[in-house]
């Protein structure tokens, strides 16, 4: 197999420069879904696109699909992508890659004189990240019917404005119900992403190839207990919001420390009170609690003993307590066949690679749902991600464009 030319110079500029259309002050990226940064960093990617050739379309919940006909209009199309919201104090790898990345991957494609027979989709899916409505992949569970348009429909930000509020203000327009995709539109569907865990640094290999993805589920907690003067309300009296949740972040520890299974984790990442003085008792909290294993039989009983846990001491503290689970998913089972295409054009390009599980998960876990799905990840510096000192170099993300460059045209044949 002929190495196809790439541009990495180009990528690492464009990738540079996205990362300057931020909220935050740079090196620092945040575009939370839909802020005036997430606008500009969609426009900065469709416009790469529209020079690339690609024919644009947005979904509903605005969902970006760049098309790049195939010759044979009856076949299903491929597809790759990830997204380009990030976090709060985030860097500029995650997601970025795989999308900066593929539009790289699809010129270089095009410059060699290769005609796909497959139409390739590149599709920049909408809030990967769950900062606005605590729950993310909005874009790909929509897609692959995991999430239903009546519940999409109720999500709410902390300042109580709705998603369908917020496409207003980016513009997406039309019914939740059509952006749903039948199973089996695509024929494959490839993202490309930094690991953001260490193995594959730890372990000097250029390339993973995802097999799985752990199954993640989020818990959201309102503790209502009753606030007062500091130095007024004496403690026995106390019915401390703050104190019930520190509780109960310990339980969540607890309970994915004790389920026999190393790959449990648990993570109390959101914690509000109300009033948030010093010389007043937190009447009110806010927790948002991520449990995942790669098995779902652990997770559920981690989650099950963390409910078990937050009631016992809601009544112990007379804290009344509400809580939901926002989503349960399930793990994604990737393609084989696909994981083994993927596997194919390391060897043929003699880049080291090696199967594995992702412990994140991503718009790949939807995906995969729909259609033949994988990952390709790459390393990135010390295992960091969701930092701004998150880093893959030129020559690491170049190996990763190389390799997704080649599945793709392998896919589309
Ligand atoms: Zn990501």
């Amino acid at each position: 197999m002929n190495p196809i030319a790439m541009d990495i110079q180009r990528l690492q500029r464009e990738i540079d420069e996205l990362a300057l259309i931020t909220e935050a002050e740079p090196p620092v990226v945040t575009r939370v879904l839909f802020s005036e940064a997430d606008l500009r960093g969609r426009e900065f990617v469709k416009k790469l696109c529209r020079e690339a050739g690609m024919v644009l379309r947005a979904d509903a919940v605005g969902n970006i699909f760049a098309r790049w006909d195939g010759t044979k209009e009856n076949l299903a199309p491929v597809a790759t992508g990830s997204h380009i919201d990030a976090i709060p104090n985030a860097g500029k790898y995650d997601g970025v890659v795989g999308v900066l990345g593929a539009i790289e991957a699809i010129r270089a494609l095009k410059k060699s004189g290769y005609q796909p027979q497959r139409s390739i989709d590149l599709i920049i899916f909408t809030a990967e990240e769950p900062t606005r409505f605590g729950i993310g992949c909005i874009g790909s569970r929509l897609l692959s019917g995991v999430l239903s348009p009546e519940k999409a429909a109720t999500f709410r930000d902390r300042d109580g404005k709705s998603l369908d509020e917020w496409r207003g203000v980016a513009h997406y327009a039309g019914s939740l119900d059509s952006v749903r995709l039948p199973k089996d539109c695509y024929a494959a569907f490839v993202e490309l992403h930094i690991e953001q865990g260490p193995v594959l640094e730890r372990e000097k290999t250029a390339i993973g190839i995802v097999e799985k993805i752990a199954a993640p589920s989020t818990l959201r907690m309102q503790l209502t207990g009753v606030g007062g003067h500091a130095g007024g309300t004496l403690m026995p009296g106390r019915r401390d919001a703050l104190l019930a949740g520190a509780e109960i972040a310990l339980a969540v520890e607890r309970a994915v420390t004790g389920t026999g299974s190393p790959d449990t984790v648990g993570t109390t990442g959101v914690f509000r009170i109300e009033p948030g003085a010093v010389n007043s008792v937190p009447c009110r909290a806010l927790l948002e609690i991520d449990v995942r294993d790669t098995k779902v039989a652990t997770r559920d009983a981690a989650l099950a003993q963390i409910e078990a846990a937050a009631k016992e001491i809601c009544q112990r503290r007379l804290v009344t307590l509400q809580s939901e689970r926002l989503n349960v998913d399930p793990p994604a089972v990737c393609d084989s066949a696909l994981a083994e295409t993927v596997a194919d054009v390391c060897r043929q390009l003699g880049v080291s690679h090696k199967k594995m599980i992702s412990r994140a998960y991503h718009d790949t876990l939807f995906m995969a749902q729909i259609c033949p799905s994988t990952m390709i990840f790459i390393p990135c510096r010390g295992g960091i991600s969701h930092r701004p000192d998150e880093f893959s170099s030129p020559e690491q993300i170049e190996t990763g464009v190389r390799i997704l460059t080649q599945t793709l045209a392998q896919a589309a044949g």
